[in-house]
């Protein structure tokens, strides 16, 4: 099949695009490299099945292919709260412009959805008929919103013109590839406790998130685009910490040594997050298989020889 990932120069999408290649696909790449770089689709750019278009989703584009995962949107509040107006029109415009590619050219549909439309659930752990508890007016809803519109928009295509969607809602997941600025909990703790840097917390530590290794959802990507089920539909690991100890789980693999500071609590900040994978199991077989230590050593394998490779 040729397949189309939209943000595949990103975290997420690079790893997806390493699974796709691996099955023998042809991969169309297209990213604005806001917070993906070329390093990460490096090893595949001579490869004659793979393309890489330079592109912003919020111009329309041309393309025939078979499948359409999309991705491209910035997914740390540091970076999407960077230039909200355009993280809405990437989630609004650009999820638009490829929901109509896939109309024109017959291709099943695959959006990147998040647990944040869930907002600060007070239902907990989060099912997928819960409807969410979102601040539409606050700094984070401009990617919690514009997620909602992305879902709407889907729903509405596939109703009114028959797109063959489906809708994944993806939990914190991490990896390696996460980047070093990333601004996400678990790359700020790893690279702050490399660095011998005070782990930041925010907050007390006691909101909770439930954190996803990048292969289980990469897994969890595929067995969804190629299922009947159509979502929405929640993929993440249901182990759920508090920040806290989340904070002194990386201090004590990386460097015990290392402080632990009290930071502000971002506004609208989810108290906790816990996806309920029945669904996910029901439909697909699927659950994680990677424990959080486990997943952790292969990160801070990953930053270190990042950041211990720069420091040479
Ligand atoms: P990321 O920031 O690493 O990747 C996003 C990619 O999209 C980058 O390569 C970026 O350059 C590209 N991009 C952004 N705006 C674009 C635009 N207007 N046009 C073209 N390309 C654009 O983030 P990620 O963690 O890989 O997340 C990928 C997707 O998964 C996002 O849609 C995100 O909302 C969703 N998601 C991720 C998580 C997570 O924990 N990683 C959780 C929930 C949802
Ligand atoms: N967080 C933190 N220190 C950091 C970065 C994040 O304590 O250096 C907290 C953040 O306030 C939130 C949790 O960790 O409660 C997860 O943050 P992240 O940005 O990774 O994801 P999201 O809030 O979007 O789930």
């Amino acid at each position: 099949m040729r397949i189309l990932v939209t943000g595949g120069a990103g975290f997420l999408g690079s790893h997806l695009i390493d699974r796709l290649m691996a099955q023998g696909h042809e991969v169309v790449c297209l990213d604005n490299f806001y917070t993906g770089t070329k390093r990460h689709i490096l090893k595949w750019l001579d490869n004659p099945y793979f393309e890489l278009i330079r592109h912003d989703i919020t111009e329309p584009i041309r393309l025939e292919v078979d499948q359409i995962y999309h991705l491209a949107c910035p997914a740390s509040p540091v970076h999407y709260q960077y230039n909200p107006v355009k993280t809405i029109k990437t989630n609004v415009i650009g999820t638009m412009n490829m929901l109509g590619l896939a109309k024109r050219v017959k291709a099943r549909f695959f959006l990147a959805s998040t647990s944040e439309v869930y907002g600060d659930p007070d239902v907990h752990p989060q099912t997928e008929d819960y409807r969410g508890n979102v601040n539409c007016i606050g700094i984070r809803s401009c990617y919690d919103e514009g997620k909602r519109v992305a879902e709407t928009l889907s729903f509405d295509y596939h109703r009114q013109n028959g797109v063959d969607i489906r809708v994944v809602r993806i939990f914190n997941t991490y990896g390696p590839r996460m980047l070093e600025n990333d601004g996400r909990v678990v790359s700020n703790f790893i690279a702050q406790a490399l660095r011998n840097e005070p782990l930041t917390v925010y907050g007390d530590g006691s909101q909770t998130r439930s954190f996803c290794y990048v292969s289980d959802l990469v897994e969890g990507f595929i067995r969804l685009m190629n299922c009947d089920e159509i979502g929405p539909m929640n993929l993440g690991n249901p182990g759920e910490y508090t920040i806290l100890e989340l904070a002194q789980k990386i201090q004590n693999m990386i460097n015990p040594g290392a402080e632990i500071i009290f930071k502000p609590l971002p506004e609208d900040d989810p108290k906790q997050r816990q996806p309920d994978i029945t669904l996910a199991k029901k439909w697909l077989g699927w659950e994680p298989t990677v424990p959080l230590d486990q997943g952790l050593e292969l990160t801070i394998k990953d930053f270190r020889d990042r950041i211990e490779g720069n420091q040479k």
